[in-house]
């Protein structure tokens, strides 16, 4: 910060600097050379040479001023005449701007002569130039006679100067100095402007306006530089300088037309290339013509002035289309700026039209800094408010994250209680199949909701650029584990044949961000169950060495017998909510957000994913992620590993442990109950706290074996918590872990930073809590797992005997197996039920039993009797 500040500073000096040179230049410099500068060293002879008359074809003389115009028809000779002054010394000229064809008689002797067809060297075209020509003493007194022959012009004399060669050359500079200077500056600004109007195209994508209409006005500006009186005392040449300026003059009107076209939002796109593949045409046939000698410039400008002038035409035309149907509010600023440029070019016009001598392309000039200067504000404006925009668009974005973020963790909570809870009915309901199916039911919905809000989330936080890899070292091995575990048990549940090729020599441990890899892989495994009914689902899982050093690309490979995507579809896979043929996979869940994340954590990881499918046969999806190695020790064998598959997610008896002591502390009444409900099953004694004041209360009275802290709580949330266990009880040695709903990126990492041994994200889902309890609780604390069935086992049975000894007993006897099988599970709901099929059991039954009811088909009863 500091040494851009620095950096900062000396740039305004640096222009500070430059601004005083600049400055001083023109206060002292200038001013003194418009006064005339110091006249007693430097005199540059230079004056009008005056006393002119008219020479009529029969001799006879008429005094005239000049400037002056005659009209004279092509081909007629207008001759005028003067006395020279009676003292000529050495280096003495005469200075004739002309444009046509003349010649220089001194006492009646031709000194000079210029013919345009014979003189120029290209295409015979020559602009107004300053022939000098030189007298010598012999000369003093003499007349000198100028004969002008109409060609293309009318017979135009300006004024005529004499003077010594650096006096006539100081005069003209010293008329066109200030034209010049803004021209040149002029160009310099246009230049700049181009280039700015590149660099912002490659940055920041903007389109070409600022482009065109700088390349214009250089165009315009070099076209006045060329045009310009000054030009010829540098460049020698003015032969060619006729050419260039025609030239210029040509193609002048090609940027301008991509200017409007910008400006206009490219609504006449097409118009504005028709245009300007027109001017571009006249330019190479006029030139050819002029080149090869066919028509010269100066036959053609009126085919040139046509096209120019339709072209403004059309322009215009367009514009007042603009203005009618009010399209020209969003380019207000331009507009301004080029009407008065036409306005200045039609002034020039006009003053030419009016007399050739007031043409010197001040007013142009004066019209391009003002089309320009417009140009740059309409630029500037667009630019702010395409940064306001970004800024709203990013200030947007940023509520957007933090509003998902937010609702992440407002539905997290509830859901917390709503899966915690489900799971308590699904261990309670223990023979209620009908409960237990609704519960189960339940649980999957909450599943799958969870899994749309993480994707949600994930899905900003990629779009909003917060997405990070989180990379560390991890067991390849226990990851495709895991993934398997998961997946066969939905594979099969599906019918679906689940098949694993992982390949042997698979380093064991990588670096990387292991969540985002189990990520990618069980997307697409997971798809492929989804969309596949009937066959197979084979995961393989590969690698090959990379070129850089220690790096493999890990190959995971999916491929299913399913449903498969048409040809025309595949565009769409990876697309934001992009779901295929929604009509016939409206019963299968998903959002179409899964793949569109998996490629882009892919493109994070610098992998790749590709997808070979054939509709109604079957699909292959193949990600390929590169992962650093860190022990090339071989992962083994995966397909004894996957025998002994024990799903995940079905609760089975894994931890039990009366010993251990542990504080669950949070200030949701719900969220302490279902933990207590999730812990009863271990055993585990649990204390509970509703607050941070209460938890330091609780832990200055006895200690804990781990202690669950809720990080969102009123008055004192977590991390204080634990700031204040840290301070008031330095002997609290054991693990504490931070339960929170937060799920946004790096929450895992913040947490442990804190102080935290471990992070757990509600919903907490029991086999996550046992994974920790596991973790963290001192292992002589915790049973062997023959131990906790055992206890199990003798706690089910008991409970059941418990609840049957409060029941009515009733004996049901009936023969048909089916009916019994109804009544059976009538009955048992409200009675401790004994079913039999026929009277004899019955008697057996009762001989050592009691029973207060015994239920009997009224018919097979009668029957009976009657026997
Ligand atoms: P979803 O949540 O809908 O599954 P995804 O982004 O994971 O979203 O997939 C996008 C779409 O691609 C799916 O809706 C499905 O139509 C199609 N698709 C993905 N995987 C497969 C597959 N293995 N077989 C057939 N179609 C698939």
């Amino acid at each position: 910060m500091k040494s851009n500040g620095k950096y900062v500073k000396s740039i305004w000096f640096m222009t500070a600097v430059f601004a005083a040179i600049v400055i001083f230049i023109f206060v002292f410099g200038m001013l003194d050379f418009f006064k005339g500068g110091r006249k007693e060293q430097i005199t540059y002879d230079c004056s009008r040479l005056v006393g002119w008359s008219l020479v009529k074809e029969d001799g006879t003389k008429s005094e005239i001023a000049l400037p002056c115009e005659f009209n004279v028809e092509p081909g007629e000779t207008v001759a005028i005449e003067a006395y020279l002054p009676k003292k000529i010394h050495n280096d003495v000229w005469i200075d004739i701007l002309a444009d046509d064809d003349f010649n220089v008689y001194i006492d009646g002797k031709e000194r000079f002569k210029f013919d345009r067809n014979k003189d120029t060297i290209i295409g015979g075209s020559v602009k107004e130039t300053h022939y000098f020509v030189e007298l010598f003493a012999e000369d003093s007194g003499k007349i000198v006679r100028i004969e002008k022959r109409g060609s293309i012009s009318n017979g135009f004399f300006p004024n005529i100067y004499i003077g010594s060669s650096l006096g006539l050359i100081e005069r003209t500079i010293r008329k066109n100095l200030v034209f010049f200077i803004g021209d040149v500056s002029l160009i310099l600004i246009a230049t700049i402007t181009i280039i700015i109007g590149f660099y912002q195209n490659r940055k920041q994508g903007s389109n070409f306006m600022i482009v065109s209409v700088g390349l214009g006005v250089l165009i315009d500006g070099l076209w006045l530089v060329f045009d310009s009186e000054l030009f010829q005392f540098a460049f020698r040449n003015y032969y060619i300088d006729g050419v260039i300026s025609y030239m210029l003059l040509m193609i002048v009107s090609i940027p301008f037309m991509y200017y409007f076209n910008f400006v206009q939002g490219e609504r006449y796109k097409r118009i504005y290339i028709i245009v300007a593949s027109v001017l571009e045409m006249e330019f190479v046939v006029l030139t050819v013509l002029h080149f090869t000698g066919v028509a010269n410039y100066l036959v053609t400008f009126p085919v040139m002035a046509a096209v120019e002038g339709a072209e403004m035409i059309v322009a215009i035309i367009l514009f007042v289309r603009d203005l009618i149907k009010g399209y020209t509010g969003s380019y207000r600023i331009s507009l301004i700026g080029i009407m008065g440029y036409i306005l200045s070019g039609v002034g020039e016009l006009i003053m030419t039209l009016i007399s050739d001598k007031w043409i010197d392309g001040s007013l142009m000039l004066a019209g391009l800094y003002w089309l320009l200067s417009f140009a740059i504000v309409h630029q500037l404006t667009i630019i702010r408010e395409a940064q306001d925009a970004t800024a709203v668009a990013m200030l947007a974005s940023e509520a957007k994250s933090n509003f998902l973020a937010n609702m992440s963790h407002e539905i997290r909570t509830p859901m917390n209680s709503i899966i915690g809870m489900d799971e308590m009915i699904i261990r309670e309901a223990e023979d209620d199949e009908r409960i237990i199916r609704y519960a189960m039911n339940i649980k999957n919905a909450g599943n799958i909701l969870l899994s749309i809000i993480n994707d949600i989330l994930d899905l900003s936080k990629i779009e909003s650029g917060k997405a990070e890899l989180i990379c560390a070292q991890y067991d390849l091995s226990s990851a495709i584990n895991d993934i398997i575990n998961i997946t066969y048990k939905r594979a099969s549940d599906k019918g679906l044949d689940f098949l694993v090729d992982v390949s042997p020599g698979l380093p064991r441990t990588l670096y990387g961000d292991e969540v985002r890899v189990r990520q990618i892989i069980m997307n697409i495994v997971n798809n492929a169950i989804k969309y596949t009914n009937e066959g197979s689902v084979s995961l393989r899982v590969s690698f090959s060495p990379m070129e850089k050093d220690d790096y493999i690309n890990l190959s995971v490979s999916v491929v299913d017998t399913g449903i498969g995507i048409k040809k025309d579809e595949m565009n769409k896979l990876f697309t934001s909510f992009g779901r295929l043929e929604e009509s016939r996979n409206r019963n299968i869940e998903g959002t179409g957000l899964g793949l569109n994340i998996t490629r882009k954590y892919l493109d994070m990881m610098e992998g790749t994913i590709t997808v070979d499918s054939e509709y109604g046969v079957g699909s292959t999806f193949t990600a390929t992620i590169p992962q650093k190695v860190v022990d090339y020790t071989n992962i083994g064998n995966f397909s004894d590993a996957v025998k002994k598959i024990m799903p995940l997610d079905e609760y089975c008896t894994s931890l039990m442990a009366p010993g251990a002591n542990i504080l669950v502390v949070d200030d949701n009444e719900m969220n302490l109950e279902v933990i207590s409900g999730l812990l009863e099953v271990t055993k585990i004694k649990t204390d509970l706290a509703a607050s941070g004041a209460e938890c330091l209360s609780k832990l200055s009275r006895r200690s804990y074996d781990l202690i669950f802290l809720d990080q969102m709580m009123p008055e004192m949330d977590g991390v204080h918590t634990l700031a204040a266990i840290r301070e008031q009880f330095p002997n609290v040695k054991c693990p504490i872990v931070v339960l929170t709903a937060d799920a946004i990126s790096g929450a895992r990492e913040y947490y442990i930073k804190q102080g935290f041994t471990d992070y757990l994200s509600k919903p907490v889902k029991s086999f996550q809590l046992e994974a920790v309890l596991l973790k963290y609780l001192p292992s002589n604390l915790i049973l062997s797992k023959d131990e906790a069935d055992r206890i199990m086992y003798a706690e089910r049975k008991k409970r059941k005997n418990e609840n049957k000894e409060a029941l009515p007993k009733v004996i049901v006897i009936n023969p048909d197996s089916e009916e019994l099988k109804r009544e059976k599970e009538f009955v048992d709901k409200a009675f401790d039920g004994t079913f039999v099929r026929d009277i004899s059991n019955a008697r057996k039954y009762l001989e050592k039993h009691e029973a207060e009811y015994v239920l009997v088909k009224a018919s097979d009863y009668f029957d009976k009797a009657e026997e």
